[in-house]
């Protein structure tokens, strides 16, 4: 365990015993950082030898002959989508498709590495507040190794997400209110039980289980990166994630070149970083009473508001909201067209793309790299079947 931890706002750095939460002089999250002898260029293809996120253990949160908590996450393909992009005019687009993750969606990623340092520090026992994928991750990974999970979620979250994490052995519980509310509850009961809470930024690996996101991109693009990124945000470990990955690798100089432009897409009905983004602000207000389909976007008042309004800036990229209407419609559509099972965030982010191609911000021949965040069907409560 050769990592330190930084706190992103006062600079406070501190050793990894233990089980870190957030900063205690600020409440700001920690973010890992490696030793620089960590990555040497020369040693850059070795990763490409194994499948999986753990192929990238160099930059990850990982003792030396340590095995991390794994089901086999990441490896996700890259997809062209020849008759969608052909009909929207966006020839140069590919999908990284996360819906094929073990437990549906890129939150296998975060928790495969939270729930493997917890386990290594002797937790028997987690909590998490979700919309719905974290929590089947959380669930799945503490039976993997032998924990306990709680899990706090809206009642209004589409019920196969819930079913799974009670499959999985999570013990459920529903509340009225936002993830925001679950927040609150699943932090009081850690602090009363001693459970550990897995709430995003609340505590440094899951960022670095996203981060491999970026990591993979690079070397499925031949050790360059795209030119946009298209991804949808609602806490932001996806966009935060990616971004200290892009800085890690350029650091290491295992990629040269422009960094991508980094865009957050969020809903309609709650979109407190595309408010804050165009107000040139450099945190975000909560968004009252917010309301998507699209779960994992219904975040009102992210904790990473600033670390993402932060890599939308210095990216040179920027922030889109989407109804919700469209992104059910561009699901569908691509689904149809392509045999892809968009979840309603993956269709907010693709629907973002069509727009941003039509504004003329991303050009026809651009590389452009849209995120499918989870698997559509887990969101289905019905499947539109024909009556017997
Ligand atoms: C959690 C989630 C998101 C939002 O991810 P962040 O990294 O927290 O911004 C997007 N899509 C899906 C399917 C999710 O589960």
């Amino acid at each position: 365990m050769d990592w330190r931890l930084e706190c992103v706002a006062c600079g406070a750095a501190r050793g990894p015993e233990g089980l870190p939460t957030v900063c205690d002089r600020c409440g700001q999250p920690w973010l890992v950082r490696y030793p620089d002898r960590t990555w040497l260029p020369a040693e850059r293809e070795e990763p490409a030898r194994e499948h999986g996120m753990w192929r990238w253990r160099r930059f990850l949160p990982l003792a030396e002959g340590e095995a991390p908590v794994t089901l086999g996450e990441g490896g996700t393909p890259l997809l062209a989508l020849p008759r969608w992009t052909a009909r929207h005019g966006l020839g140069r687009l590919v999908l990284k498709d996360e819906g094929v993750n073990p437990t549906g969606s890129f939150k296998s990623r975060g928790l495969s590495a939270a729930i493997t340092r917890a386990a290594a520090a002797g937790v028997t026992c987690v909590t998490i507040p979700t919309a719905g994928n974290a929590g089947v991750a959380a669930a799945a990974y503490a039976a993997r190794a032998g924990l306990h999970a709680r899990v706090y979620a809206p009642t209004t979250t589409p019920r196969p997400l819930l079913s799974q994490v009670v499959s999985f052995g999570g013990e459920l519980v529903l509340l009225d209110g936002h993830i925001g509310d679950c927040g609150r509850a699943s932090r009081a009961w850690a602090a009363e039980s001693g459970a550990l809470d897995l709430s995003t930024l609340r505590e440094p690996y899951r960022i670095e289980g996203k981060k491999t996101l970026g990591l993979e991109l690079a070397l499925q693009w031949g050790w360059r990166l795209p030119s946009a990124i298209i991804y949808p945000a609602g806490g932001g470990t996806g966009l935060i994630g990616m971004w200290k990955a892009f800085r890690e690798l350029s650091a290491a100089r295992w990629v040269s070149g422009p960094l991508p432009r980094m865009f957050a897409v969020q809903a309609a009905g709650c979109a407190p970083i595309v408010r804050a983004f165009a107000a040139g602000a450099d945190a975000a207000e909560p968004w009252a009473d917010p309301w998507t389909a699209a779960s994992g976007l219904r975040v009102p008042a992210p904790l990473g508001d600033r670390l993402m309004l932060a890599a939308l800036r210095e990216s040179g990229g920027g922030a889109v909201a989407v109804a919700d209407d469209q992104l059910a419609a561009t699901a569908s559509e691509v689904a149809r067209l392509e045999g892809v099972d968009l979840s309603p965030e993956g269709g907010a982010a693709l629907a973002a793309a069509e727009e941003l191609a039509a504004l003329g911000v991303v050009q026809a021949g651009e590389d452009v790299v849209v995120f499918n965040t989870g698997a559509g069907w887990l969101y289905r409560e019905t499947g539109g079947l024909p009556r017997a």
